[in-house]
């Protein structure tokens, strides 16, 4: 794997993921330029990975911040943020009962201690804004748009606030540990993609792009301009067919790098003296859709 990404639990499972066509999403596309071979044990072989505790607890803290929202806007405070905690976890477990076993013998104290890092990275959140004062247009919100060239470009929005002069603000939380330093292209270029998706939907370039860091409490923003986003779709369609071309020859290449300490699939990868299994060939339309994990974080 690459760095710590947000388990999306809205996505299907694999058995009940409707049929669709195949799409670029932000974090299959970063796994590409990453590397080649990533890509195709993430996209292709679809080889499971193991979540860390990080991810988990991202996915969490996402779903309380989603939760507190649905709130009315004078409850929207630390105190209901910390409350909410417990029952988004509950909920996560729900929904994948395996997250359960990230902890170990000492299960009890260690998940204490895990929900409270969480609660911990909420204070982060409320140390960045007040969400009493406004109320976001979008939260987790799908986005998918056709390129000309018939690329399907597909992801997930934490938030969309727009401003009564209808402005657009797209919004990413990061709750991962990773240095800033090794997060940021990749968050940006997250960001570009969304803020794509959505000048091409709604006609209107998003004013902002704002990257939400709650462990150091920091925020980035980003103004982009249509030129930018325009060469931007570009790249995305330069990477589009380079994925095709791998797809249909099956030359995924691995491409070594300090981020395959983060790789679940070091040994299947001739980089290290593994042995990838044979090539599956080309998904059928569905398979290369957004899977649980795939976003930056
Ligand atoms: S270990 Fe291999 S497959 Fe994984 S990122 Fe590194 S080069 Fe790519």
């Amino acid at each position: 794997m690459g760095w710590p990404t947000v388990l999306r639990m809205a996505a299907p499972t694999t058995s009940d993921r409707p049929v669709r066509r195949p799409a670029l999403s932000p974090s299959r596309a970063g796994d590409f330029k990453q590397c080649p071979l990533l890509y195709r044990f993430r996209a292709v072989d679809r080889l499971p990975e193991k979540p860390t505790k990080a991810q988990v607890r991202g996915t969490v803290v996402h779903a309380v911040l989603e939760d507190l929202f649905a709130l009315p806007a004078a409850e929207r405070v630390p105190e209901r943020a910390r409350e909410l905690v417990e029952p988004a976890w509950a909920r996560v477990r729900q929904e994948r009962p395996e997250f359960a076993e990230l902890f170990g013998a000492d299960q009890d104290e260690e998940q204490a201690d895990w929900l409270t890092s969480a609660r911990e990275l909420l204070e982060g959140y409320f140390g960045l804004e007040d969400p009493r004062r406004f109320d976001p247009e979008s939260r987790e919100l799908l986005v998918e748009w056709e390129l000309p060239s018939g690329v399907l470009l597909r992801g997930y929005v934490d938030r969309v606030d727009v401003a009564p002069t209808g402005e657009i603000r797209v919004v990413d939380y990061k709750t991962g540990a990773a240095p800033r330093e090794h997060v940021e292209g990749k968050a940006l270029f997250q960001m570009k993609f969304y803020a794509l998706v959505l000048w091409r939907q709604r006609g209107v370039v998003p004013r902002q792009l704002r990257l939400m860091y709650l462990a150091d409490r920091q925020a980035l923003a980003y103004s982009p301009d249509e030129g930018e986003l325009a060469r931007f779709e570009r790249t995305l369609e330069a990477i589009w067919e380079a994925i095709l071309r791998a797809g249909r020859t099956g030359d995924f290449r691995p491409n070594p790098s300090r981020l395959c300490d983060y790789c679940d699939h070091k040994a299947l990868c001739p980089a290290f003296d593994g042995t990838p299994p044979p090539y599956p060939g080309w998904p059928e339309p569905g398979a290369v859709a957004e899977s649980a994990a795939d976003r930056v974080d």
